[in-house]
């Protein structure tokens, strides 16, 4: 061998290291002619202009083979040196230089082309170079002169691919009919010349890489063609090589597909049932499994779009947002009109902005506070939200009578409402509606929105009664119907059918639910059904809710015990796009009715169908349409006044088959991941499991896959992608009625109810505990916020003047609806800092929390996913929130600036999230630092002096929590997201602990949650340890807490420094099966370009050239090269090509018209 080493060979050598190395390779006429150069070139660079300089066909030829044996050798990092130094010029200018003349010398030209396809292949500029050089044309001409040699061919079309990789090279050789030379290359099936005939399909699918291309191939009608191939090839040919040649075909077929037309073309030349039929004899051979998954992708991405069957994409919520016109014309529809274009996915691939590129690096947008948004006159009204600043606690000292401290602000919270909240209404007044919330303080009765809300009206709080369940079976009866005479029965659509049995059992379903509170209702910490329903009913909403759904109102917990996350099955997706592509390609057995529309309750559907209904609290479910006998395609509602956003869903369904497999596809999902990807499950609850004692909501569901699907929006929107999250449910009971959810849900009743219960729980002796309302939403529902911190321990100074410094912590969350997880996390922090425990108490001694548990009631209540009633994402108008359109946001923005004017500055503010496309529980922080080393700036950051205090909760919770992992958290401010409340309150407030919490809908990947999925439990306990970190920003420990304490929660700063990730987006290993569609199949990925070249001497095509064989060759092989040749192992190109160089150089046989000879086709 060589005698460099090849692990640590460099290029920089001399000429005299090259040829000592390597003397066997140099001639002793190549000798001198590089010797020539500049001694002060790299032996490299010597060659490669010897190369340009077209020497004698013997010295180069020596070169190439040098060059070949080098690069061959070691790793790429050799050829990208090659390129670097300008090596792909050099080979164009040499392939120029050769092939240009009348009569090519192919022994030459082969070795040279073989050389460019190879550096060419790792030279992303090869294209625009081989154009700068003239080399793309002239590849061309020489494939037409030797499409009767299919070496020569071969050689040829490899070198187009990789021209191709240029966009405008391609549409050079496209646009000089080289699409159609290459096409007419393509024989059907053949035993011969297999890698000529690969070698050109592969050239073609290159080619195809530009829209031009693709255009001009679908209107010539070439897709047919391909088909056409794609059949004959697959039905004969077994091979290896011939199955490279089907992989090649596919590859085709995906390229020509990204355009609308291609795909056209694909479904009527009858694509989808010929892959239909080809892939299931695939599977019955283990040597065409590879071509599965290509062909299933390529299905599911031909199946024809289909619109969503809705008669308008938005939501079927309208709400009339103040100051605005009544009816909001169908924008999408109009919108969509003015953007009728093609829709080549590959536009759509650019959308992909490069993340760095998001990092705000302008020193001043991170540095400087930026103008508060408001005067400052408007700020006093916030301090009747610090009520421990003003309360005189009396109570101490004179009795210990628990009373007082916290019932000031007890059940009639809205009456305290918003007396001071003026601020707004002198700036926008005129825009009002009777829906804003512009109580007078003069009138603190006055219910905040100052219209009776709809659901109060009606006592609200029945179950659906058209589940069987509830109708069938006395024994099962649940109606809870309290006051029924005051109950205007005609407005509930749902009653008309309760007949007078009913009502005269409904004394005995009442006991029976009071019978079942009292043997179960235990099992349900802080959570009372009777509260919740008196809770539900005071609950305003777009629709007027009058049902509950029966998990809210009892036992909405998962069962004790852990669950693991689903094991996905092999190729699961594979299978369920074979049963979509089976309903595009018969109508047997499909049903294709719709059996349930939020907007049509007079639907009538099928006895033996499933019924469905999503009428209440959080429910998100617009029509159910059935496909097949146990199959349902589902479409959710789009957020309020907007036409997308969905992905939270919470049903009821009904009228089922037990052990009978369900298939149900959320159809209009949006997310382009999904943990349902990776082990998760989504939530079901049964009732008459419930009624059997077993009130939980439990993970469920096999066959579990999410991914993208063929269908688009009803109207306009033409560009969204909707992806389907398929899972099948076996339901335990026959006539049951059971919910099912992403994920467990939390409405804004159960906060209510359980801020209820929770004030009833403490201390007050020892806790202050107030409720108040922030403020009013838009649908007049109000938004709590809670201070807990400890009652001092006497009215003497000492003890008050501790209590009014002490700094505050300010939590909210759930501003984005669909995230209930966040709302459990905050329960968790919730009652933990009521609780008794010890560490609790130390926190609220040392702390003021204001705790905002839903900043986002009206979204939770109506089932969005992301948004308000406005249509807006709340946590992306935190700069300048709108008083009237998002008040939650500028109220309490509000209250931050206004702690901030008392010198009271939160010293932690987090906002709890939920996370659907990662595990774990982690924090986003702020840091200008880690954002500009990340971003890469210039900007010096030595001098830059920064607290690195923001790491101090995030190190201390990894210690802490089991479900927390530092390595997901990081610090970097993006522009995207300059409007979110964690970097607002950082930059605007000056907080330096400035939070997102993000904790995953599914489990976790680490600790000892490890491949469990999270219940509601360890989210509640996430929100424990989140408290518990708190004690870690106390400055010196020791000296407030005992030992015993610091101890008990294990605070220790050591170990861990972690840096920062980029991690905001999907961190999962890549599906195994693919999600997306829109690129190309990685099945099909670069087919081994080096191997097929080196292939190039395979023995199976030695026969084509047989006749040019001659003597001369041999000698070349035993003379000056044979040696190499014989020193290495692998196959050799030179060796062969020099024993043709003879009759090469006699001369060519040229056909007529640039050598393309009638049918056109290699071999015929
Ligand atoms: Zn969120």
């Amino acid at each position: 061998m060589f005698g460099y080493g090849q692990s640590h060979f460099t290029w920089n050598g001399t000429l005299r290291e090259l040829e000592g190395s390597c003397p066997s390779c140099i001639t002793e006429r190549g000798r001198p002619r590089m010797t020539a150069s500049s001694s002060s070139s790299s032996g490299l660079e010597v060659l490669l202009s010897t190369l340009q300089n077209a020497g004698d066909v013997e010295s180069t030829l020596n070169i190439l083979n040098v060059l070949d044996e080098l690069l061959s050798a070691g790793t790429d990092r050799r050829i990208h040196y090659m390129i670097s130094k300008g090596g792909s010029e050099a080979l164009l200018t040499a392939l120029v230089n050769t092939g240009r003349s009348f009569s090519p010398n192919y022994t030459l030209l082969l070795p040279l082309l073989h050389l460019l396809a190879k550096v060419g292949h790792r030279d992303l500029r090869i294209g625009v170079k081989a154009e700068d050089a003239g080399a793309a044309l002239l590849i061309l001409n020489l494939l037409r002169h030797n499409v009767e040699h299919a070496r020569r061919a071969a050689a040829c079309l490899w070198v187009i691919q990789v021209f191709s990789s240029s966009v405008s090279t391609a549409n050079l050789i496209g646009a000089n009919h080289g699409l159609d030379d290459i096409y007419r290359l393509i024989p059907q099936y053949t035993t011969k010349h297999l890698h000529a005939i690969k070698a050109a399909i592969d050239a073609f699918a290159a080619l195809l890489c530009t829209k031009a291309n693709v255009c001009s191939v679908v209107s010539k009608g070439y897709v047919s063609g391909l088909l056409r191939l794609y059949e004959d090839w697959h039905g004969k040919g077994t091979q290896h090589v011939a199955v490279g040649i089907c992989h090649s075909l596919l590859r085709c077929l995906h390229k020509v597909t990204h355009s609308t037309a291609g795909r056209q073309a694909f479904v009527s030349q009858g694509g989808i049932r010929l892959l239909y039929g080809t892939t299931q004899t695939c599977l019955l051979s283990k040597g065409l499994e590879s071509l599965v998954e290509p062909s299933v992708q390529l299905m599911r991405k031909c199946l024809p779009k289909t619109p969503l069957p809705l008669t308008s994409d938005r939501s079927a919520y309208t709400f009339h947002v103040p100051g605005r016109p009544h009816a909001v014309a169908d924008m999408d529809a109009e919108l969509a009109a003015n953007s009728e274009e093609s829709d080549d996915e590959e536009a759509e691939d650019n959308k992909e902005a490069d993340f760095d590129d998001d990092l705000e690096t302008d020193l001043n947008k991170l540095r400087i506070r930026p103008d508060p948004d408001r005067p400052k006159e408007l700020l006093p009204q916030y301090s009747r939200l610090c009520p421990e600043l003003s309360h005189d606690f009396q109570e101490l000292g004179l009795s210990s009578e628990p009373e007082e401290s916290s019932t000031s602000s007890s059940s009639d919270e809205e009456t305290v409402l918003l007396s001071g909240l003026r601020c707004c209404s002198s700036k926008r007044d005129v825009g009002r509606s009777a829906a804003s919330n512009d109580s007078s303080p003069s009138d603190p009765e006055t219910d905040p929105e100052g219209h009776a809300p709809a659901a109060a009206q009606l006592e609200a709080c029945d179950f659906h009664s058209h589940s069987s369940i509830l109708s069938t079976s006395p024994s099962f009866r649940t109606k809870v119907r309290e006051a029924r005479d005051e109950a205007p029965v005609g407005q509930r659509e749902e009653d008309y059918d309760i007949d007078e049995e009913e009502i005269a059992d409904e004394s005995h379903h009442r006991t029976m639910i009071d019978r079942l509170l009292e043997r179960h209702g235990a099992c349900i910490p802080h959570h009372e059904p009777k509260l919740y329903r008196a809770a539900a009913a005071k609950t305003n909403s777009i629709p007027g809710f009058s049902i509950l759904a029966f998990p809210d109102f009892w036992g909405h917990l998962p069962p004790p015990g852990h669950e693991p996350m689903a094991l996905r099955k092999p190729n699961i997706q594979r299978q369920k796009v074979f049963e979509d592509a089976q309903r595009f390609l018969t109508t047997d057995g499909i049903i294709n009715q719709v059996v349930f529309d939020l907007e049509d309750s007079s639907l009538q559907c099928p006895s033996d169908s499933l019924r469905f209904f999503s009428k209440f609290e959080c429910g998100n479910l617009r029509k159910a349409v059935q496909v097949r006998r146990y199959e349902y395609d589902l479409i959710l509602n789009a957020d309020a006044n907007s036409s997308q956003h969905t992905q939270w869903f919470y049903f009821e369904v009904s009228n089922m088959v037990a052990d009978v497999p369900y298939r149900f596809n959320v159809i209009n999902c949006e997310k382009s991941n999904s943990q349902f990807n990776y082990g998760m499950q989504p939530v079901l609850y049964s009732v008459r499991e419930a009624l059997e004692g077993r009130p939980h909501w439990v993970r469920t569901g096999t066959e579990i896959c999410y991914f993208r699907n063929h269908f688009c929006p009803a109207r306009g929107r033409r560009r969204t992608t909707f992806y389907t999250l398929t899972f099948t449910i076996s339901f335990k009971h026959n006539e049951d009625v059971c919910f099912l959810a992403y994920h467990y849900p939390y409405t804004y009743s159960a906060l209510k109810a359980h801020l209820k219960v929770l004030q009833k729980s403490v201390d007050p002796a020892k806790v202050f505990y107030q409720q108040q309302v922030l403020c009013g939403t838009l649908a007049g529902n109000p938004c709590p916020v809670v201070n807990i911190t400890a009652c001092p321990a006497s009215r003497g100074w000492k003890d008050m003047h501790q209590l009014r410094n002490r700094p505050c912590i300010v939590l909210t969350g759930r501003v984005h609806p669909g995230e209930s997880n966040a709302s459990w996390v905050m329960k968790g922090t919730l009652e933990f800092l009521c609780s008794s425990d010890p560490v609790a108490q130390s926190l609220r001694e040392a702390f003021v929390f204001k705790l905002i548990p839903m900043l986002n009631p009206d979204g939770v209540v109506n089932g969005t996913n992301r948004c308000d009633l406005n249509g807006e994402d709340l946590n992306r108008q935190w700069c300048k929130p709108d008083p009237v359109l998002s008040p939650t946001i500028y109220h309490t923005k509000g209250l931050l600036y206004y702690l901030n004017s008392i010198g009271r500055t939160p010293l932690v503010f987090c906002d709890y999230h939920g996370h659907s496309r990662k595990k774990n529980v982690f924090l986003y922080g702020c840091s200008v630092k880690e954002t500009l080393w990340q971003s890469g700036s210039a900007v010096n950051t030595v001098g830059l002096k920064e607290d690195p205090g923001y790491r101090t909760i995030p190190k201390t919770l990894d210690r802490l929590a089991p479900a927390f992992s530092f390595n997901s958290c990081n610090y970097l401010v993006e522009k995207s997201r300059s409007a979110t409340a964690r970097v607002v309150v950082w930059r605007e407030m000056g907080v330096l602990r400035s939070y997102t919490m993000e904790s995953t809908h599914n489990g976790c990947d680490q600790g000892i949650y490890k491949g469990l999925q999270t219940g509601t439990r360890e989210l509640q306990e996430m929100g424990v340890k989140f408290c518990h970190s708190l004690l870690s920003v106390i400055k010196d420990v020791k000296t407030l807490y005992s030992q015993r304490l610091i101890s008990h929660v294990d605070l220790d700063h050591n170990g861990l420094d972690h840096k920062s990730h980029n991690c905001f987006e999907d961190d999962e290993p890549p599906c195994v099966e693919e999600i997306e569609y829109s690129s190309d199949c990685p099945a099909l990925k670069s087919a081994d370009l080096d191997s097929d070249v080196n292939g190039n001497t395979a023995s199976a095509d030695e026969d084509d050239e047989n006749d040019d064989g001659g003597c001369r060759g041999a000698k070349h092989r035993r003379g000056s090269i044979g040696q190499s040749q014989q020193l290495s192992a692998r196959g050799r190109l030179f060796p062969h090509l020099v024993r043709q160089a003879s009759a090469e150089m006699l001369g060519e046989k040229r056909t007529a018209r640039n050598g393309v000879s009638v049918n056109g086709q290699i071999m015929s």
